[in-house]
C-alpha cells in the first residue's frame, strides 16, 4: 500500500516514532520539532497501515482551537472521514463522558457548567452563609483550595485536617460548596474531570467499555497534565491498551494551576517497556529566533536539556522596541502590523501575545482605530461578559428553576427591588431546608414571612420564569433566545444605563442571540440545542469575536499561544513585574515557569518576531517605570536590532537618540508626503537602501516607509 502521504514528509526520527510498533511511546521534543505533526501522523498511520477502526481512537490536546486545528488536518491527510474519532480537550472529552452517562455520574440530566467567575460568586454567597468573614477566609483562596484538591482527585472526605483549625475549616467550606453545587445540578470545570474519573472507577462494565473501545490514546503537550488528567489517563490505558504522548518539559507552563512535569519525567517508570524518541530538528523558526529562544531557557538550571537546530536561514535579527508608554507600545506595534498586510502578510499570520489579559485593550484600541478586524483568544472572552451571561441565567433557570447559579444572577438583574435581606432570608432558608433558592422563595412567599414589597418582587419574577418556561418548542431556537432576553427586560435595563458601556452591552445581547443563529448542535444525538449552545458558551468562551470565517489579527495570551505557530510575532509588555509577573518574583520555580512562557512565546515565531517594553506603564490605575524584562538581557546581542522611537511629548531629545537617523531625516522633523501628507518623524531604522523611516502623519496615522522610494521632502 503507498504511505508515501503519511510517511513522505517526515525525518528520520519522525518517521520512527510514527511507525513505532506496540506498545507505549514518549516523544520528548523541543518547540517546533514537530511533535504535534508526529501525532497527527501516527492516527493516519494507525488507522491506514495498522488499520485501527477510527472509533478505536482517542486523542487529547490542550486547546478547543488546537482541537480543531487536529481534526482538519487528519481530515486532509487521511482518505476516510474521521469523525467517529474522539478528538478533544480533557474538558471537553469529560463533559461528553458524563452527559452519556449523567445517571451514573450521579448527576441531572440537565446539568450546567460553571465557569470560575460563577464559581467564585457561588463561593462567596456560602461565605456569608456561614458566616465566615471574606477578609480571613479571601473567597479566591477558598476557590484555588477547592480547585487544587480536586485536580488532585481529593473529595472533602479523602483531605487530612491534620487537626488544624484552618484546614478543617476548608474542608467544611470545600463540603458545603459540593452540597450547593449538587443541588443546583452545576459543575466547576475540575469537577468535570473528577467526576468522570469516578465515573469509571465506581463502573467497572463502563470502564471496561470504554477500554475496549479506545484502544489507541495519544496526548499532545503532555508536560502540562495535572494529576487527574494523568489518572484519567492511567485508567483508560489500563494494561492493555497502547499510550502515545507526545511533550517537551521546557513548555510547562500550567505548573501554577496544577500541572505536573513529573507526568513526563516518570513516564518510562510508570509504563516500563515504553519507548523514548527524541526529535531536535526545528522546522518552525529561522535561525536567530531558535538561537535566541535556546538562549534564554538556558538560564533555566533544572531541565533535561535539549539541543534544537534548523537547517533555516539565520532570517531576520529579533527587533526590539523600547516605547516610551504602553499607548505607544500599542501604536508602533499596529504601525508594523499595517505594514506587513500592506506588504501582502495575511492578518491571521499575524500574532499579538502578552503576558496578562488586560494588556489586550489597548493594543485592540489601537486597530480598532486602524479598522484591522482581529479576534481574542483567552482574557475577557464574549461568553464571559457580564451582560452575555446575565442573559444566558435566564436562559439556564427557565430551563432548571433550582439552578441557584443563575438564579441569584437573574434574581434582581435588571433590578426589581429584591434587595439583599431578602436574598439572604432566601439563602437563609435554602440552606436549612436544603433545598433550591427557587424553592426557598416560593415556600418563604407562601408562608407569608416577606415583607409586602419583597413578596411581590419576588412574585413577578417568579411568574416570569414559570411563563416561560414551556414557550419555545416551536419557534427557532435563536428566536426563543431573542425572546427571553426580551422578556428578561435587559435591553431596557442597559438602554438607561449611564456607565457609558450601555449601548455595547446591548451589542453584546444581540450577539447572543447572533451566536444562537449561527450555533450548529455538534453532539446532535447526544444533546437539545440548548444544552449544546449552553455547554459550548461555558467550554468555549467565545472564540469567535470578529467573524467565524473572517481573517483576522490574532491576540491572545501567552499561555493560550501554546502549541500554534505564526509567521509574524509580537510580545509586548517585557517589563519587570509584567513579565516575569510580580507574582512569581519571589519563588524560584514560578521564575522557571514563567521563563518557560517566555520561550513558549518566542518559539511561537516563524519569520519575524519583535519584542516590546515600555518606560512608564499604567497598571491598575497608578504610573509605574518598570526596568526592561530580564529576558531582554539573556538574549544575545548578535540576534537583536533595537529599534528606538524619540518620545514626543513627555521627554526632549537626546543626543543619543539624534544620532539614530535614516539618511538626511532627523527624529522629529516635519516631512511632507505626495500621498499622505504633512507628517513628523517618529522613528528610523536600518542604512542605505534599506533605510526605513517611521512617519506620524496627521490626515493618515503612523506608517513606515523606504527612505528611497517614499519622496520625502
Ligand atoms: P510545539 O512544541 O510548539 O507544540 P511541535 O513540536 O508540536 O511544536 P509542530 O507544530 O508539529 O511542532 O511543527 C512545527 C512546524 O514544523 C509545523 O509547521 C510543521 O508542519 C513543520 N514540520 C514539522 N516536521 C516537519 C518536517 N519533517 N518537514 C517539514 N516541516 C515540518
Ligand atoms: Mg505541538
Amino acid at each position: 500500500m503507498d504511505v508515501s502521504h503519511i510517511l513522505d514528509e517526515l525525518n528520520e526520527p519522525q518517521r520512527e516514532a510514527v511507525t513505532a510498533s506496540d506498545g507505549n511511546c514518549l516523544v520528548l521534543a523541543g518547540a517546533g520539532s514537530g511533535k504535534t505533526r508526529v501525532l497527527i501522523h501516527r492516527m493516519a498511520w494507525l488507522i491506514e497501515v495498522e488499520q485501527v477502526p477510527v472509533w478505536n481512537i482517542l486523542a487529547v490536546t490542550f486547546t478547543n482551537k488546537a482541537a480543531r486545528e487536529m481534526r482538519s488536518r487528519i481530515d486532509e491527510l487521511m482518505t476516510s472521514p474521521s469523525g467517529a474519532m474522539w478528538v478533544g480537550t480533557f474538558h471537553g472529552l469529560a463533559h461528553r463522558l458524563l452527559r452519556s452517562h449523567w445517571k451514573e455520574a450521579g448527576l441531572s440530566q440537565g446539568f450546567q457548567i460553571m465557569d470560575s467567575d460563577d464559581q467564585f460568586r457561588l463561593i462567596k454567597r456560602i461565605l456569608k452563609s456561614l458566616e465566615l468573614d471574606d477578609s480571613r477566609w479571601p473567597p479566591r483562596q477558598v476557590q484555588w483550595f477547592i480547585n487544587a484538591r480536586k485536580d488532585e482527585g481529593l473529595r472533602p472526605q479523602h483531605i487530612d485536617d491534620c487537626d488544624d483549625f484552618f484546614q478543617k475549616q476548608m474542608i467544611r467550606i470545600y463540603q458545603e460548596y459540593e452540597d450547593a453545587c449538587n443541588r443546583g445540578g452545576v459543575v466547576d470545570f475540575a469537577e468535570l474531570l473528577l467526576r468522570s474519573h469516578e465515573l469509571w472507577l465506581n463502573n467497572p462494565q463502563l470502564l471496561e467499555h470504554y477500554r475496549k473501545r479506545f484502544s489507541h490514546i495519544l496526548v499532545d503537550e503532555f508536560q502540562d497534565t495535572n494529576s487527574i488528567q494523568y489518572a484519567w489517563i492511567r485508567l483508560l490505558v489500563g494494561n492493555r491498551n497502547q499510550l502515545f504522548v507526545v511533550g517537551d518539559d521546557d513548555q510547562s507552563i500550567y505548573g501554577w494551576r496544577g500541572a505536573r512535569v513529573e507526568n513526563i519525567l516518570n513516564f518510562q517508570s510508570d509504563y516500563p517497556g515504553s519507548s523514548l524518541i527524541k526529535l531536535e530538528q526545528n522546522y518552525r523558526s529561522s535561525g536567530n529566533i531558535l538561537k535566541a529562544a535556546n538562549a534564554i531557557i538556558e538560564h533555566n538550571p533544572t531541565r533535561l536539556g535539549k539541543n534544537l537546530w534548523t537547517e533555516d536561514d539565520a532570517g531576520e535579527p529579533i527587533h526590539l522596541y523600547s516605547a516610551f508608554n504602553e499607548v505607544d507600545e500599542a501604536r508602533f506595534v499596529i504601525g508594523r502590523i499595517q505594514d506587513h498586510l500592506e506588504q501582502g502578510m495575511q492578518r491571521s499570520g499575524i500574532a499579538i501575545l502578552y503576558r496578562t489579559s488586560a494588556q489586550s485593550r489597548l493594543f485592540e484600541e489601537a486597530l480598532i482605530q486602524s479598522s484591522i478586524p482581529y479576534r481574542v483568544y483567552g482574557g475577557m472572552r464574549f461568553f464571559e461578559r457580564a451582560e452575555v451571561k446575565d442573559a444566558l441565567a435566564y436562559v439556564r433557570l427557565i430551563k432548571n428553576q433550582h439552578d441557584d447559579v443563575a438564579f441569584e444572577r437573574a434574581v434582581n438583574q435588571p433590578p426589581r427591588g429584591i434587595g439583599p435581606r431578602t436574598l439572604d432570608a432566601i439563602r437563609l432558608h435554602a440552606r436549612e431546608f436544603a433545598c433550591s433558592m427557587w424553592q426557598a422563595s416560593v415556600e418563604l412567599k407562601q408562608g407569608g414571612a416577606m415583607q409586602a414589597r419583597a413578596a411581590n418582587a419576588i412574585q413577578h419574577f417568579i411568574d416570569l420564569i414559570e411563563e416561560n418556561r414551556h414557550t419555545d418548542e416551536d419557534i427557532p431556537f435563536h428566536e426563543s433566545i431573542s425572546r427571553i432576553i426580551e422578556i428578561a427586560g435587559l435591553r431596557e435595563h442597559f438602554k438607561k444605563s449611564r456607565d457609558g458601556k450601555g449601548q455595547d452591552r446591548i451589542e453584546n445581547l444581540d450577539e447572543v442571540v447572533n451566536a444562537a443563529r449561527q450555533f450548529i448542535n455538534p453532539e446532535d444525538e447526544l444533546l437539545s440545542v440548548l444544552d449544546a449552545f449552553l455547554a459550548h458558551a461555558s467550554l468555549e468562551a467565545g472564540e469567535n469575536q470578529g467573524q467565524e470565517h473572517e481573517e483576522c489579527v490574532q491576540l491572545m495570551t501567552l499561555h493560550s499561544a501554546k502549541g500554534l505557530e505564526f509567521p509574524i510575532v509580537f510580545i509586548g509588555g517585557l517589563e519587570e513585574g509584567l513579565f516575569p509577573h510580580r507574582m512569581s518574583a519571589d519563588d524560584p520555580e514560578r521564575l522557571e515557569e514563567e521563563r518557560r512562557l517566555c520561550y513558549v512565546g518566542m518559539t511561537r515565531a516563524m519569520q519575524q518576531l519583535t519584542l516590546s517594553h515600555a518606560e512608564s506603564r499604567r497598571l491598575h490605575g497608578s504610573e509605574s517605570y518598570p526596568l526592561p524584562s530580564r529576558y531582554l538581557r539573556e538574549i544575545p546581542h548578535e540576534y537583536l536590532l533595537e529599534i528606538r522611537s524619540t518620545p514626543r511629548i513627555s521627554r526632549p531629545y537626546t543626543a543619543a537618540s539624534q544620532t539614530n537617523t535614516a539618511g538626511e531625516f532627523q527624529l522629529g522633523q516635519q516631512v511632507t508626503h505626495p500621498k499622505f501628507g504633512e507628517g513628523v518623524i517618529l522613528s528610523s531604522e536600518g542604512e542605505g537602501s534599506t533605510a526605513r523611516v517611521q512617519v506620524n502623519f496627521a490626515e493618515t496615522g503612523v506608517k513606515w516607509l523606504v527612505v528611497n522610494y517614499a519622496n520625502l521632502s
